[in-house]
């Protein structure tokens, strides 16, 4: 079973990462909690280089990103699934359609297939969008922690209508939760989500 959460920076999706975890985990389930950019060394490396170094052109930022995913499917996300376990992402594909292809402007459609390419054309079972208005992501993340978090607020913006048009767009790959509700109701949506279309016994 494979679960990515998304959403803008600030809508609360390490949160929810977090209960889901717990909540399988308490179930008898092994969990593999991860994260993109920076799930493996390398991963924690490209997320350096491209949050906190020097400017990185938008075609390179798509490819380190992409980079970063590729070799987290093959050494850590693929294995985990292989034996049974259950993966949970903090952020996946959609980050870098939304981010890269809508935010930056270098086309959905192009980076959509760079990142299918990436990983393999592994999609996760259900894709949970936490969705919070850009302005109320800006409150929330209050001091700027890295170089992409202090984009504008149309940019925040356009990345968050192109993860709702995803969800739009595949309404049974996906959940679109009100990340303005409280942490507790979010995620009791999640996992009635999970049982109500038998991911979860
Ligand atoms: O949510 P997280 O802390 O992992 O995101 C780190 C930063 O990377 C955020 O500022 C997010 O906007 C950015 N990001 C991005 N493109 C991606 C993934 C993350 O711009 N594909």
């Amino acid at each position: 079973l494979f679960i990515a959460f998304e959403g803008g920076d600030g809508a609360g999706k390490s949160t929810q990462v977090r209960l889901l975890a717990s909540a399988l985990e308490a179930a008898g389930r092994e969990v593999v909690v991860t994260r993109q950019p920076g799930g493996t060394p390398l991963g924690a490396t490209i997320r350096d280089l491209v949050l906190h170094g020097d400017h990185v052109s938008p075609r390179a930022e798509a490819l380190l990103f992409a980079a970063d995913k590729a070799h987290h499917v093959d050494e850590l996300i693929r294995p985990a699934l292989a034996r049974g376990a259950v993966v949970v992402t903090d952020r996946y594909t959609d980050s870098a359609v939304a981010y890269q292809g809508a935010g930056r402007l270098l086309g959905a459609d192009e980076v959509h297939e760079l990142q299918m390419w990436a990983v393999d054309s592994l999609v996760p079972d259900l894709t949970v969008i936490v969705d919070v208005p850009s302005e109320e992501g800006r409150r929330r993340r209050g001091e700027v922690h890295d170089r992409l978090e202090s984009e504008a607020d149309v940019f925040h913006e356009a990345v968050r209508q192109h993860f709702l048009a995803l969800a739009q767009g595949s309404p049974e790959r996906y959940l679109v939760v009100d990340g303005t509700a409280s942490p507790e109701e979010i995620h009791e949506s999640v996992l009635g989500r999970l049982a109500s279309s038998g991911l979860l016994p």
